[in-house]
Order: structure tokens, then C-alpha cells, then sequence
């Protein structure tokens, strides 16, 4: 039996223009930012967040757990954390990076806890550690760092590059999932580098990330957060994320690890 169950609900980055097919997933119209772990966990919850666990037919009672990487609202809408919350027997456990609690009204049946950097929660069976991510810092970013019986998730949307302490932090840690941001397309020059990646900086990491031990053989990598406004087809993303030993995420994709 796997470990982790992963299942990308939205891939996207905050370019949204084009339609969204009502009752699934596409993969040209990637949806806002949201994961599953393990049938009971969200990783970031943005405005279409709601609409993918109805496609899913999920039954919100199975949803225990949210994390939060950053309050920004393609990955945080607390309208909709909301109803889910309100559909619930038992209360809603969100957690979010400390410093952002006092910046949205909590809802009914909603527990917050504020995360401190580098300080690690147990939620449900799962042990998470969250790192300060190169992303606007008024809203205090995390990284999520997610252990479970010895094996490991980096969770890495949004941010550029990594920051020192986060970047020493992992070091060694071999780990057997990272999803990094992919905002932006194979080219150089984007104005974006301090806040998300392209594709020729996430090719200078994961020469490092080999250097670090921070990956390994085993390590699958997965690219999300994608501007479908900034790359090419997804056909041609998906031939040039391979040959940089990754794969392409796509709304409703699931990995098991
Ligand atoms: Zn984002
Ligand atoms: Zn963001």
C-alpha cells in the first residue's frame, strides 16, 4: 500500500481566460491552485478549489484538514474553506503560515492554527513542516515540507528559486516527491524571477538539488503552477519537463508514493 496518495485538483497558475468545462478536468484549462493527501487533506484551496471536489464527488466529512501555503486567492478562498466547513459534522482544522490569521474573518466550525516556520505540526498522521518560500513576504510564504512513515513531500508553490535557510534545511533529505512551481515558460527574461520559476532556472535546481542530496533516484518530480499563458502547448511542456527528468502535473492527475 502506498504511502502517499497525491492527487492535483488545480494546476494552475492565476491566468485564468479561457472557459472551464463544467463537469471535469481538462487539461487546457487548468483550474486554480488545490491538492488532495491522502483522501483527507487539502494543500491550498484557491477560488476553484470548491468546484474540483465536486467533481470528485468528494463528501466533505472526509475532508479533515487544509494547509495553507500562501493567502493569496488562487490558492486561498475562505468563503469556500467556508462551506465546506458548513457541510461538516465534526470542526474544519486549517492551518496557515503565523502572522496571516488576522487577515480574514474565520468561519463557523473552522479551527486555525498559525504554522512558525521551520517547527514541525503533526496534522492527522502526517508531519508537516513548513519553510519560508521566496514569494511575497507580507503574507509570510511556506514551503510544506510532509513526512509520513520515512517517506517525504516537498510542496513548493509559489516561490522562485529557494531561500537560504529553507534550501539548507533540505538538505539531504532525499526526498521522494517534489512539486515545484513552473509559472513560467523556457525562455529567459521574465520579470517574475524573485516570486515564481521558469523552466531554464528549475533546470539550474535540479542540477543542485542532486549536489544537496536534496533529491535522489527515487525523487519524482512534478511541475505545477503553470501559466498556460507563459509556455507552449502542453504537448511540447510535457516532451521538455521529461527531459529535465520531471513530469507535467495536470488537473485531476493522481500519484502514489
Ligand atoms: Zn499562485
Ligand atoms: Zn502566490
Amino acid at each position: 500500500m502506498s504511502t502517499f496518495k497525491f492527487t492535483f485538483l488545480g494546476t494552475g497558475a492565476a491566468d485564468f481566460p479561457y472557459p472551464f468545462p463544467e463537469h471535469s478536468f481538462d487539461s487546457k484549462a487548468r483550474r486554480s491552485t488545490c491538492n488532495l493527501l491522502n483522501g483527507n487533506t487539502l494543500i491550498d484551496f484557491g477560488v476553484h478549489g470548491l468546484k474540483s471536489l465536486e467533481i470528485l464527488n468528494k463528501d466533505f466529512n472526509e475532508i479533515e484538514n487544509i494547509i495553507i501555503s500562501h493567502i493569496h486567492s488562487d490558492h486561498f478562498n475562505i468563503e469556500n474553506i467556508g462551506k465546506v466547513a458548513a457541510k461538516k459534522d465534526k470542526p474544519l482544522n486549517l492551518y496557515v503560515s503565523k502572522g496571516v490569521k488576522t487577515k480574514f474573518e474565520i468561519p463557523e466550525n473552522v479551527i486555525v492554527t498559525e504554522m512558525e516556520y521551520f517547527k514541525e505540526y503533526k496534522i492527522g498522521d502526517l508531519l508537516v513542516t513548513g519553510v519560508p518560500a521566496n514569494h511575497d513576504p507580507n503574507i509570510f510564504p511556506q514551503h510544506l515540507i510532509i513526512e509520513k512513515d520515512g517517506k517525504k513531500i516537498f510542496y513548493g508553490l509559489d516561490g522562485a528559486w529557494l531561500l537560504n535557510e529553507s534550501y539548507y534545511f533540505m538538505k539531504g533529505k532525499k526526498f521522494d516527491l517534489m512539486i515545484l512551481d513552473a509559472t513560467c515558460g523556457d525562455y529567459a527574461g521574465d520579470f517574475r524571477m524573485a516570486e515564481h520559476n521558469s523552466i531554464p532556472m528549475i533546470r539550474l535546481m535540479l542540477a543542485s538539488f542532486k549536489t544537496m542530496n536534496i533529491t535522489c533516484e527515487k525523487t519524482m518530480v512534478f511541475l505545477s503552477h503553470i501559466a498556460p499563458s507563459l509556455h507552449k502547448s502542453n504537448e511540447e511542456l510535457s516532451v521538455t519537463a521529461k527531459e529535465m527528468g520531471c513530469e507535467l502535473a495536470f488537473d485531476g492527475m493522481t500519484v502514489e508514493i
